[in-house]
């Protein structure tokens, strides 16, 4: 029997886990660690809250870590504070690293760090209700906000901005990101990028959505998108972009509607500083850009300023390097080879990656389906080189290494408690289940504490 770690329990960790099990080729037991009490990763942390179809994805994960030949263990942290992945290797034949993306990139312009300036990545763990969220809430002194960056996080984030909070009362948005998106004062949401409508990364469901917002209306200047010659003509644009470019003609078609609030689409707008007046952002300033004909875009030396006292950076997620792993600075992965962690260029023994952490912050939630079979494929071909013949029988629980490395496990039923706390706050706020997003809340339900 080949004991497995599956390190994180988003979506890459949770296929991982389900191929590794649904083989039939070695019999395989999976612990699935998290360094959160909760499992589901970004489908709890990351996809938005009025997203529920794709949160409803959860029901699968869930099944996959029922499974009897799969252990959730939350709260065990990998890495400096917990457990070294050389540790983890003496106790599991295999570890495979499903850490995803862990923070954000960076834009690398001037006042990037003034107050009011925040990453996408933070407003969204905020409004997710993750423990380690750190955002102070500012809406009610912004009257207009600047989304830099057009892919679908910047589309959430607007959506988030621009949606009125009895439209999200019915989600498991957090209590003080409910009452905090009320006293919001956020009237005019801009969400502009470097390139043209062409070459935008959100998908188009996503962006039609921002036109069905019952307080909000799109507005879009059609001399602007007809800056880029395939908004005139996209017949050679791959159907999604094509797509787009329909739904964002039909915007422009659309006559003023006087709504409450107002998502602008802006595009060929670089951005060049963010603009402070007593430490705090006033405006973003942008440098008009124009297409260089190879997909890309040259600055024109025009420039333009947005006024905005909120600024959310939605420029992509990185990978963070894991402690004792390998990393590969550019691309923030992991080097490996289907799925086997290089070290030196050489796969290294019991080690592998899938997901972000394997192949960068791109795709959807279906994406990782085939990327963790082709990982869990590799490790099950090397099997034979994984389990020493004396190991198989009578090896200790790793758990009791967990625990006598002073570790306190969330076990599957933890995290049930957890749930139901969530359902019983819930209730007490005439809501549905609400999340909570207290470290110390979250822990001791899951341990069966009263909370500190
Ligand atoms: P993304 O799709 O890579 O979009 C990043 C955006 O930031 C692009 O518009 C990019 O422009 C821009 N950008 C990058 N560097 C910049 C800079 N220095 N200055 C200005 N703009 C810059 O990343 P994401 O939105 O974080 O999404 C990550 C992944 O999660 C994607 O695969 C996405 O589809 C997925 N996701 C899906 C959903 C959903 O299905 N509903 C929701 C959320 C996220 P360029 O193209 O010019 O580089």
């Amino acid at each position: 029997m080949l004991h497995v770690a599956v390190v994180g329990s988003g979506p890459s960790g949770v296929y991982t886990a389900q191929s590794l099990v649904q083989q039939d080729r070695v019999p395989v037991r999976v612990d699935v660690l998290d360094r959160l009490p909760c499992p589901y990763g970004l489908v709890r942390y990351g996809v938005a809250p009025d997203h529920e179809k794709i949160k409803s994805l959860q029901n699968n994960l869930r099944a996959v870590l029922q499974d009897e030949r799969v252990r959730f263990l939350g709260a065990v942290e990998v890495g400096p504070g917990g457990i070294a992945p050389e540790e983890l290797l003496r106790w599991y034949d295999a570890v495979v690293y499903c850490v995803g993306a862990a923070t954000d990139r960076h834009l690398g312009v001037p006042g990037e760090d003034l107050a009011g300036s925040w990453s996408a990545t933070e407003f969204v763990s905020w409004y997710s209700a993750h423990p380690d969220a750190h955002w102070n809430g500012a809406l009610s002194a912004a009257r207009s906000a600047v989304v830099i960056g057009v892919g679908n996080v910047a589309v959430d984030v607007t959506r988030i901005l621009a949606r009125g909070a009895d439209e999200l009362t019915g989600t498991d948005m957090p209590g003080t990101a409910l009452d905090a998106l009320a006293a919001s004062q956020v009237r005019d949401v801009y969400m502009v990028g470097r390139r043209g409508p062409s070459q935008a990364k959100f998908t188009t469901k996503e962006l039609r959505e921002l036109g069905a917002l019952p307080d909000a209306e799109v507005v879009v200047d059609p001399a602007e998108l007809a800056l880029d010659p395939q908004y005139t003509d996209p017949s050679g644009l791959p159907a999604v972009n094509r797509r787009n470019i329909e739904a964002l003609r039909a915007f422009a078609e659309r006559a003023p509607q006087g709504r409450e609030r107002r998502i602008h689409l802006r595009f060929f707008l670089r951005p060049d500083e963010l603009v402070g007046e007593a430490g705090r952002v006033r405006a973003v300033r942008f440098e008009r850009t124009a297409p260089d004909g190879r997909g890309g875009v040259t600055g024109t030396g025009a420039y333009e300023e947005i006024e905005a006292q909120l600024v959310l950076r939605s420029v992509g997620y990185r990978g963070v390097p894991l402690h004792g792993l390998p990393f590969d600075e550019r691309g923030g992965t992991v080097p490996h080879s289907a799925g086997r962690v290089l070290r030196d260029g050489v796969p290294s023994r019991g080690e592998y990656v899938a997901g972000w952490i394997k192949r960068g912050p791109t795709g959807v939630i279906g994406t990782n389906r085939p990327c963790a079979k082709e990982t869990a494929g590799s490790l099950i071909e090397d099997a034979p080189r994984l389990v020493a013949p004396d190991d198989a029988a009578g090896r200790p629980d790793p758990l009791d290494g967990l625990r006598a490395a002073g570790l306190r496990p969330v076990p599957w039923s933890g995290w049930q408690a957890i749930e139901r706390a969530e359902a019983a706050l819930g209730a007490s706020l005439g809501r549905g289940p609400v999340k909570i997003g207290d470290w110390g809340a979250l822990l001791a339900a899951g341990r069966g504490e009263s909370p500190a």
